[in-house]
Formats: C-alpha cells, sequence, structure tokens
C-alpha cells in the first residue's frame, strides 16, 4: 500500500510507472492489517497538483428541512466502478447524496470522479481507510483510520470533510471523543436497505423509499443490484415529492462527535 500511495502523490504531480492496484481486485478488507505508513502527501518533495477550490464548487443549500420532505440518501463503500454510473443517474434526477468513502479504494483513476461528486453538489464522507470496526482499534489506528483517509480525499479534491460513518455503525465512546477531536460529526442512518446482503433491485427500491422525511438512507454504490434500483427508486421519491439533500444539509452544521441518523 505504501507503493500505491506514494504512486498516487507522484501520479498526480508527474506521472508514475508503478501501477496501483486495479479497482476490480480491490475492496474494503476488514481483516487487513492496518498499514503502517502514512497519508499519500507526507512522503518528502512529493507535491499533488492544487486541488479545485471548494469554493468554487457548490455550497450546502439553505432547505428547511423542517418544512419540506427531505432525505438523504448516503452511499457507502466506493468509490468502485459503478460510481460514475450512479452520478449520471443522481444528475437526471437533480439529487444530492453523501458518499463515504473508503481511502483504500481511491486509486489513481478515481480523482476525476471524486471531484465530480464535489462540483455536482455531493457531499463527500469519511468512512475510513480500510473499513475496520473502530472501537476495536487501539487509539492510534482509530486516529490513523480516520486521518490517512481525510488526507488522501483533501489532496485529490480539496474538500475538508465534516462527516464520519464508522463502519459496521460501530462506534462507542472512545470513537465519538476521537470523532469530536477531529472534527467530524458521526452520521449513521435511519433506513438500512441491507442491499450488500440482498442483491435484489426491488428490494432496494421498496426498502429505500418507505423512508420517512428527515431520515438517512443506506446503500452502497459498489453493487450492481443497487445501481440497478437505482432509476427507479429516485422515481418513486420524485413522485412522492422529496428532496434530496445531503447529510450536512440536512442537520446544518455536523456537531463533531455527536451522533446522527435522522432530523
Ligand atoms: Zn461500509
Amino acid at each position: 500500500m505504501r507503493v500505491g500511495l506514494t504512486c498516487l502523490a507522484l501520479l498526480l504531480v508527474s506521472g508514475c510507472g508503478v501501477l496501483l492496484p486495479s479497482r476490480q481486485a480491490a475492496g474494503p478488507s476488514p481483516a487487513a492489517t492496518p498499514g503502517p505508513t502514512g497519508p499519500a502527501g507526507e512522503r518528502p518533495g512529493a507535491r499533488p497538483s492544487p486541488a479545485p477550490s471548494p469554493r468554487s464548487t457548490p455550497q450546502p443549500r439553505p432547505i428547511s428541512c423542517a418544512h419540506t420532505k427531505c432525505v438523504a440518501l448516503t452511499f457507502d463503500d466506493g468509490p468502485g466502478n459503478y460510481t460514475s454510473h450512479v452520478l449520471d443517474v443522481l444528475a437526471k434526477h437533480h439529487a444530492r447524496a453523501t458518499f463515504f468513502l473508503v481511502g483504500e479504494m481511491i486509486h489513481k483513476e478515481d480523482g476525476p470522479v471524486l471531484r465530480r461528486m464535489v462540483a455536482d453538489g455531493h457531499e463527500l464522507g469519511n468512512h475510513t481507510w480500510d473499513h475496520r470496526d473502530l472501537t476495536a482499534l487501539s487509539d492510534a489506528a482509530l486516529n490513523h483510520e480516520i486521518v490517512r483517509t481525510e488526507r488522501l480525499v483533501k489532496e485529490v479534491t480539496g474538500v475538508r470533510m465534516h462527516a464520519l460513518r464508522p463502519p459496521y455503525g460501530a462506534t462507542d465512546r472512545r470513537v465519538a471523543d476521537e470523532a469530536r477531536r477531529l472534527g467530524l460529526g458521526q452520521v449513521l442512518w435511519a433506513v438500512d436497505t441491507l442491499d450488500w446482503r440482498d442483491r435484489v433491485p426491488k428490494l432496494v427500491v421498496r426498502r429505500s423509499t418507505a423512508a420517512k422525511p428527515g431520515q438517512i438512507v443506506l446503500m452502497h454504490d459498489i453493487h450492481k443490484t443497487t445501481v440497478e434500483a437505482l432509476p427507479r427508486l429516485l422515481s418513486v421519491f420524485d413522485k412522492k415529492g422529496f428532496t434530496y439533500v445531503t447529510v450536512s444539509e440536512l442537520f446544518g452544521d455536523l456537531k463533531p462527535g455527536k451522533r446522527y441518523s435522522n432530523r
């Protein structure tokens, strides 16, 4: 992983002959050992090209979810092979969402898709480096899981994230304290589509669209069946008159350390 990260940093400057792992072969690896290295960009002398200024991208809209039927769609564990298509479908429905990114899933070819998320008004959230149960880690490893992804996403997009989604929803006082120290709200969910387990588009449509106003819906953009369900579930939400919001739009500014699942 050290080679991959160093290469990513170098690629941003001048191109690098070392291949990063292909996305197909990679995935969140809960059983992997924590990498000993720091995030990309820590290597002395490796300076990435400047990411676009966050100021040039859409800001959270002042939507009053107390008076509007809001839903916060969230997509975890990417970026993956389908993420770009997910962005196309969301754009057709003028829908904003929140993408909780896994650091080790971010490969060199993902820069454009991450920057497009930002340009399209979506929110980026931290889903740790390699999808560990944060409650089971040492203090140092817990910090590393979060900070490593924060730094990489900042480097690639220019965005400082404000939302943390602990893998498996596993959190405790220590995770909350670390999230608070790092300025991250803990974003869980109210509606679990279980799309990782039940790979059936019609179930994803039915479960997601059962959301009530003000709720967060959990999905995964790495599953083909979820992506297949997306146009239909958005049509259902459209007919019901929902407005699609990011998690920061749903709650206003996220309070560091606080847990959120619905308004
Ligand atoms: Zn996850």
